[in-house]
């Protein structure tokens, strides 16, 4: 429609009119919202119609002002008729501006067909549904409509009741981001648990598996074997222990000296309870008594069983039987201690005959004198042999006794090496002896450990032929020792030969002998309460010495 001209004053009566209209809009806006008024005149198609709130009295309206939720009302042509503060502050439009305007402005375009749908069904039937909503900054604010029919004196109008779901949405988000952190920490866990349990399995078959081994070969191994704790205390015996010992299951807890025969019980106790205190291998031999009342030999070990941090866990023992090889050993005692003494008298009168040959040495043809020399020094060589025999046979049966007298060691030291450069002319030694070594001994046997010792370190030094003997005092102690720059030896051989026969086995370096030599020395020694001792080294030397208490 075409505007026909207006002066000036006309427009400016029109404009006052207009802003008139507009503080009085307010005013009834205003008033509505804090309950002064219930009516409401809106300019519509149909020219001016009058909406009053027939149901909201004031306390309901200030209700709906205060709420968290946008609260509107819009009439058929979907034109608002009420808004509270809080939708004006979602779509942020000043509260006087929103009334009169179409809702649909406000609904984010992709949703307005949804929107008007929702709203067509609404007028029959209450409904919500989610939807999007223009937001302060225009981003979409999901929202969640819920509709209402309102009965108004004018005719029906719909309440819309709009819940920003933002905070809602992203706790749902972040719980959906949750909850998929904990689905996968859960399979993880689940993977982490099948796999434990697959490793537990195995772990308990394969100690089933090794327990079963274990008791298998325990019970079927000819030894009694037994476990016991880091405390001492017994937890397992081999079905061999229980038929041996005629001891029931019942009486595990059995006392160690009801079956070790009483002469063995202490040293045994004695290894027992150093080897648990220090963790090395516990070995004696002892006799156990067997359920028919026998006792019999058993050589016993011991060794610990230690956990990745060295610590001890359990140690396991075996008794082997050994009485047979006992009496054979007796046997052969008693065979060398026969033998060894029926060879001595013959011996003897062979060696006189021969001196009493040699002394006629003008009477002799040249060559046979040379004949008569060798064949003494043989035979005292057999003698030295047969002598050493003896000896082994009476310390066996604890008979190597003699009698101890004061010996001046310095000056026996000293006569005992001159005789060895005689015997070895061809070695060189070096003698070096503290004054005043007084003790108590008996200077035979103690000679015949030196002449020992000198003969080893002559015989186990074939490319040196230094020798060094020294005597010296050791705090309450006389220390002799004798050193060579010989063969030497390894740790495991040090530990042994001290050992009856025992002998290093090396082809390359093998010379005459028995084994005996040390055995004798380390009782003749042991006699004078004194001990015995080596320091080695493979292909470096050794020294052999021995400590005897000083006189006083
Ligand atoms: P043997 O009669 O065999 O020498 P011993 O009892 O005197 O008997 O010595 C035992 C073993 O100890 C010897 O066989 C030898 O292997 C070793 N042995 C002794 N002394 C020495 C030494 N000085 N150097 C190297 N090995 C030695």
């Amino acid at each position: 429609m075409e505007r026909e001209k207006l002066t000036y004053d006309e427009l400016l009566s029109e404009a006052n009119e207009l802003r008139y209209k507009l503080e009085e809009a307010n005013d009834t806006i205003e008033a509505i919202r804090t309950g002064q008024v219930d009516a409401l005149i809106v300019q519509g198609e149909e020219g001016h119609q009058l909406y009053t709130l027939k149901t909201a009295d004031q306390t309901y309206r200030m209700f709906i002002e205060k709420m968290n939720e946008g609260a509107v009302t819009i009439n058929h042509e979907g034109l608002i008729l009420y808004s509270n503060s809080r939708f004006a502050e979602m779509v942020n439009i000043p509260l006087e501006k929103v009334i009169g305007l179409a809702f649909e402005s406000f609904i984010v375009e992709q949703s307005r067909d949804k929107f008007n749908k929702v709203i067509e069904a609404a007028w029959d039937n209450e409904c919500k549904e989610e939807i999007e909503l223009l937001s302060k900054n225009r981003n979409p604010v999901s929202c969640l409509l819920s509709c209402n029919t309102l009965e108004l004196d004018e005719g029906l109008a719909l309440s819309l009741i709009l819940t920003d779901l933002t905070t809602q949405k992203d706790a749902e988000r972040e719980l959906k981001v949750r909850n998929e952190q904990l689905a996968e920490a859960q399979s993880a866990t689940e993977k982490l648990n099948d796999e434990l349990e697959d490793t537990v399995r195995d772990r308990t078959v394969d100690l089933l598996i090794s327990r079963e081994h274990f008791k298998l070969l325990a019970n079927n191994i000819p030894q009694m074997t037994w476990t016991h704790l880091p405390d001492g205390k017994v937890n397992f015996y081999n079905q061999r222990w229980y038929d041996y010992t005629g001891l029931v299951l019942e009486e595990e807890g059995y006392n160690r000296e009801q079956i070790i025969h009483p002469e063995d019980y202490p040293l045994t106790m004695e290894k027992f309870t150093a080897s648990l205190k220090t963790g090395g291998v516990f070995e004696v031999e002892n006799r156990y008594l067997r359920a028919d009342g026998v006792y019999r030999w058993h050589l016993n070990r011991a060794v610990p069983l230690r956990d990745e941090t060295g610590k001890i866990q359990f140690w396991v023992g075996t008794a082997t039987d050994i009485e047979e090889q006992k009496q054979q050993m007796e046997k052969k005692d008693e065979f060398i201690g026969i033998a060894s003494h029926e060879l001595k008298t013959p011996l003897t009168s062979l060696k006189g005959y021969l001196q009493l040959i040699s002394h006629k040495k003008d009477e002799l043809p040249g060559g046979v004198k040379q004949y008569i020399d060798k064949a003494i020094m043989s035979l005292n060589k057999l003698q030295r042999l047969v002598n050493d025999l003896l000896d082994v046979s009476k310390i066996q049966a604890g008979r190597l006794e003699y009698g101890l007298q004061p010996v001046n060691l310095t000056e026996a030291v000293i006569t005992w090496t001159e005789n060895a450069r005689h015997v070895y002319p061809n070695y060189n030694f070096e003698c070096n002896v503290a004054d005043g070594l007084l003790i108590n001994g008996n200077d035979e046997r103690l000679e015949q450990v030196l002449m020992n010792l000198i003969s080893n370190a002559v015989k186990y030094s074939p490319a040196n032929n230094h020798v060094i003997i020294t005597a010296s005092k050791l705090n309450n102690d006389v220390r002799v020792a004798v050193t060579d720059h010989g063969i030497g030896l390894s740790p495991e051989q040090r530990e042994r030969i001290f050992e009856r026969f025992y002998r290093v086995e090396d082809k390359k370096y093998m010379s005459s002998g028995l084994g005996m030599g040390l055995y004798i020395s380390k009782e003749i020694i042991a006699n004078h309460h004194g001990g015995i001792g080596v320091y080695s080294e493979l292909g470096k030397g050794s020294t052999f010495y021995f400590d005897l208490p000083l006189a006083g």
